[in-house]
């Protein structure tokens, strides 16, 4: 994107730092490259051609906000190799994807939003003779509308993403009112939330939309898209959530894998630009994804800022959900 951008390698150095020094303890993987076959099961052949054709060119503008470099297709292809590595190992420990570019911005036929290949959704197809029905929960700030695309008419994998509000954050789409299509009816959950929105209330669509609706489905694995671009004054974030609140997250998503699923929760890296408290974040969410029985920091509490969008997601979502 440009040497200057703020989708930098610094983002990977800065949370790898932090989860060296963290009180848990990490082991670092050498990442894979994935094959054709692995891309091709999401994406088509003629994007795949042309990010073929982007090795050896200085810059190839893909898309208004997106555009590769010389290793753009090497690092694309590890990074959805190393996605897929760590499905295929979930069973004992959780695993993170700490890998960029992210991915869950990029449609079957497009690179948008700094995603060229959706590294989730390969690593989803790469599981679905082990495991029937994946939840794909994606708490970036910003609405993963290529993962929503590539699933919207699959009744086995549910996309459930808490965004900013579509009018006022990229990438435009990703309203309440988008519940999937045809056999997917009703398998995409979008919970889009109020500007600034902060710590208390965001656990209150966890805990009243996300997690009842998840226990409903009740998944055989959990595919976790982590964006910490929820932060305060995130340059490319409108919401106004604190580190402490990944920590709560992380608590509440552990504690509904343990009671649900026999598996750990594999976490993809997507967005997250504010780099003082990019690590601090990271490390707090893992804190709390290996600690479910541990103590609430903050508590859920709604506010009138969420209390409106709040009533009418559930009265979308009421229409395939019981009891929400
Ligand atoms: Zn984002």
């Amino acid at each position: 994107m440009g040497p200057e951008h703020l989708e930098s390698p610094e983002r990977i150095t800065i949370i790898e730092k932090a989860l060296k020094e963290a009180s848990f303890k990490s082991k670092f993987i050498e990442a894979r490259r994935a094959t054709d076959e692995e891309i091709l099961t999401v994406h088509s052949q003629g994007y795949l051609d042309t990010m073929y054709r982007s090795t050896g060119i200085a810059r190839i503008k893909m898309t208004e906000d997106t555009s590769t470099n010389m290793f753009t297709l090497d690092a694309a292809l590890t990074s959805a190799g190393g996605g897929i590595q760590m499905v295929e190992n979930s069973k004992h420990n959780h695993g993170f994807s700490l890998l960029r570019p992210p991915g869950h911005h990029a449609t079957q036929n497009a690179a948008m939003g700094f995603c060229f290949f959706n590294n989730i959704a390969i690593a989803a197809n790469a599981i679905r003779d082990k495991y029937k029905k994946i939840l794909i929960l994606d708490i970036d700030q910003h609405f993963g509308n290529g993962t929503a695309d590539i699933f919207k008419d699959d009744p086995d994998v549910l996309y459930m993403s808490l965004h900013a509000d579509p009018q006022i954050s990229y990438p435009g789409t990703g309203f309440a009112s988008n519940v999937g299509i045809k056999e997917g009816l009703g398998k995409t959950v979008n919970i889009s939330l109020p500007w600034k929105l902060k710590d208390s209330d965001y656990l209150v669509a966890l805990d009243e939309i996300a997690i009842p609706i998840s226990e409903q489905f009740n998944p055989d694995i959990i595919l976790l898209s982590l964006g910490v671009d929820g932060l305060e004054d995130d340059p490319y974030g409108h919401l106004s959530l604190t580190t402490d609140v990944y920590y709560e997250i992380g608590r509440r998503i552990g504690d509904f894998n343990k009671r649900n699923t026999n598996n750990k929760v594999p976490t993809f890296f997507e967005g997250g630009y504010k780099y003082d408290l990019l690590g601090e974040a990271t490390v707090k969410f893992f804190e709390g994804l290996l600690n479910p029985d541990g103590e609430e920091r903050i508590k859920a509490e709604l506010t009138p800022k969420f209390s409106y969008q709040l009533r009418k997601i559930k009265s979308i979502q009421r229409k395939h959900w019981i009891g929400i």
